[in-house]
């Protein structure tokens, strides 16, 4: 009897940056209290809180670097900083061992299909197909670490074999491709045009051989217009929406540096 009178343990617990985000008004930029069961993880704790693992890179408790795994303790001070935060780290750990290297790749959730459109035409390599279970999803991530999820679900991300994700706050696709450009640093990487909208495909200059009978020769379409994915073979050819999307890319882009994010798409239905 006297056990269970015992009180519950309490660490101090104070997230920083878009971490707030996941976080009730009451527990936003301030450090509060937090009750826990002995024997938790500060993993546990984090995630019991709304704040997926794949958010987080930097865990210090009471001035010091701690992972994942780390057992809180009564009184811990524990301070939480996203990924990509950038602050003086020298000194600390980094929870994971392998940070992204070379040009961002994805896998999305069947939520974000548009997402995953456009940063396929921005050229970026985005597995995505509307079938995609939350398992086939997971087992892309174990089977390829390298690449970043994309999901709007906390639950996806909160999967152990998912090392690096990214938890979409905006509903709408204009507004997300925006916070995934900016989050995983895309601007320097933007290859307008090279990737196949439909299958994620690399997409080259084709040669004639190829191209002879996928265009209606009525179209009198000249040869350099012409280009085809390598993967599926679908022609693109450099017409009406061609300009479109490039142009969409382009005031994308300079809207980026402005700090808007509000344009019209080319794939109609925005
Ligand atoms: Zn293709």
């Amino acid at each position: 009897m006297e056990r269970e009178k015992r009180p519950p343990h309490y660490a101090e617990f104070r997230f920083y940056e878009e971490l707030n985000d996941f976080l009730p008004p009451e527990r936003k930029k301030r450090p509060f209290p937090y009750s826990f069961p002995g024997g938790a993880s500060v993993k546990d704790a984090i995630e019991a809180m709304g704040v997926p693992h794949t958010e987080v890179d930097l865990i210090v408790v009471n001035g010091e670097s701690a992972p994942f795994s780390y057992n809180l303790k009564e009184g811990d001070r524990v301070s939480v900083y996203p990924v990509f935060e950038s602050f003086d780290i020298a000194n600390l750990g980094l929870l994971r061992e392998n940070p992204l290297r070379g040009i961002p790749r994805f896998v999305v959730d069947v939520h974000l299909g548009r997402l995953a459109r456009y940063l396929r035409m921005m050229g970026f390599d985005t597995l995505y197909e509307p079938r995609y279970s939350d398992e086939d999803i997971a087992a892309i991530a174990k089977e390829d670490p390298g690449r970043i999820v994309l999901t709007m679900d906390r639950g996806l991300l909160k999967r152990a074999v998912i090392t690096h994700g990214y938890c979409v706050r905006s509903q709408k696709w204009q507004e997300q491709l925006r916070e995934v450009m900016l989050r995983c640093d895309l601007l320097d990487h933007v290859k307008p045009l090279s990737r196949c909208l439909a299958c994620n495909g690399l997409i080259a200059q084709a040669s004639k051989e190829e191209i002879a009978g996928s265009v209606p020769p009525e179209r009198e379409l000249s040869f350099e217009s012409l280009t085809r994915c390598g993967q599926c073979g679908r022609v693109y050819w450099k017409g009406s929406h061609y300009v479109k999307m490039k142009k969409f890319i382009g005031d994308f882009l300079a809207g980026f540096a402005a700090g808007e994010g509000g344009q019209r798409g080319p794939m109609g239905h925005e």
